[in-house]
């Protein structure tokens, strides 16, 4: 369906579902998944944009903690179908898990050099004071910018409350506010006021202009561990031990650090040993993992822990399920965990790991 045609620029808006469409259900008062038809009678303005907007909509739309790999497929599918037809691409999700889906798209959409702009909101775009309207809205603005007819932003973001974030970055930190989402390792690509103020330094430009690669093989044989003071073996144990498990994510103490007790670190080291991955990122939610700064961390690097660096769990748990989806080995992932795919890590110039 078209919103508005005849305009140089094209948007393909892709509503998955999540708040911003959602409507109340009379009886119970819970908050229902409704049809793409409802949100856009509630943003007439999209009319008065400088650009054509289409739509596709998952069917039903979806809350986004139903959400997975099948779903970010499906987008991925959309977006490569539609590639040459659009300038730009906005994906209405769902906030709950929209970090995840984004991140995994920045690995799903090989050689990306058009935006893809991922919005939603925290209240129904249908009440009084929501923030579907603004977000939606600017999303499109974003995915429609150009600059010498390039596009402004080439990659996968996140647009929420004025703050347009690099998707593989960014978490959500309040499931209360306005402003649900950070990127603490990374600086804020545009800001939106009176106007969109673009970073350009530090927006990701695509070195080559290969065509998309789209890639849809993710393998879901991932865990995260989260350690807190007092865990158990059992705990450790039966997670490292899960049938089939290829990665984890450990989540550790400040810069990288966790128990040095020898049942701790003698099963680390023979989960490794039989080719489990394990990746240390850190429970903090700015700074990065630095394994060599403490004795604690440093037995993780001699257990064959490797570092997720300044990386966020999503990041790390969807570019786990990218690399063994493609049947790379234990030590080819963790060659490619040491390295920056498409900025979604900083690896510092000396690594110790
Ligand atoms: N549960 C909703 C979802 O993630 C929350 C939201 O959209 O903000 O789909």
């Amino acid at each position: 369906m078209s919103v508005h045609k005849n305009k140089n620029t094209s948007i393909l808006l892709i509503y998955t579902g999540g708040t911003i469409g959602m409507i109340k259900n009379s009886e119970t008062g819970a908050l229902e998944a409704f049809d793409f038809q409802h949100l856009l009678m509630h943003v007439p303005d999209l009319k008065n944009l400088d650009c054509s907007i289409s739509s596709i909509q998952f069917d039903p739309p979806m809350d986004s903690s139903a959400m997975g790999p099948d779903s970010w497929q499906k987008i991925v599918k959309v977006i490569a179908e539609n590639y040459s037809l659009y300038d730009g691409f906005v994906v209405l999700h769902g906030t709950d898990t929209m970090a995840f889906t984004a991140s995994a798209l920045s690995f799903m959409l090989e050689n990306l050099n058009k935006p893809v702009i991922l919005t939603g909101s925290q209240l129904p775009i249908g009440m009084l004071r929501t923030d579907g309207k603004e977000n939606l809205v600017t999303a499109i603005e974003i995915a429609a910018a150009k600059e010498n007819d390039m596009p402004v932003v080439p990659e996968v973001c996140i647009f929420f409350e004025n703050d347009l974030l690099r998707g593989n970055r960014t978490s959500k930190t309040n499931a209360d506010n306005f402003n649900a989402f950070h990127s603490y390792n990374y600086p804020v690509l545009a800001h939106a006021g009176i106007s969109i103020n673009y970073d350009t330094v530090q927006i990701y430009h695509p070195v080559s202009r290969k065509p998309l690669k789209p890639h849809y093989l993710l393998d879901r044989n991932i865990a995260i561990l989260k350690l807190f003071p007092g865990i158990s073996p059992q705990v450790i144990e039966s997670i490292l031990n899960i049938p089939g498990l290829k990665g984890v994510v450990m989540e550790t103490f400040g810069s990288g650090n966790a128990p040095s007790d020898d049942w701790f670190l003698a099963m680390l080291k023979e989960a490794v040993d039989r080719g489990l991955v394990i990746v240390n990122v850190t429970q903090c939610r700015a700074g990065s993992v630095e394994m060599h700064r403490y004795e604690t961390g440093y037995k993780l690097l001699e257990a064959g822990v490797v570092s997720g660096y300044d990386s966020t769990t999503e990041c790390a748990v969807t570019k786990l399920m990218f690399l063994f989806g493609h049947g790379l080995t234990p030590n080819e992932v963790k060659e490619h965990m040491n390295c920056s795919l498409i900025g979604e890590v900083t690896i510092p110039e000396n690594i110790y790991h």
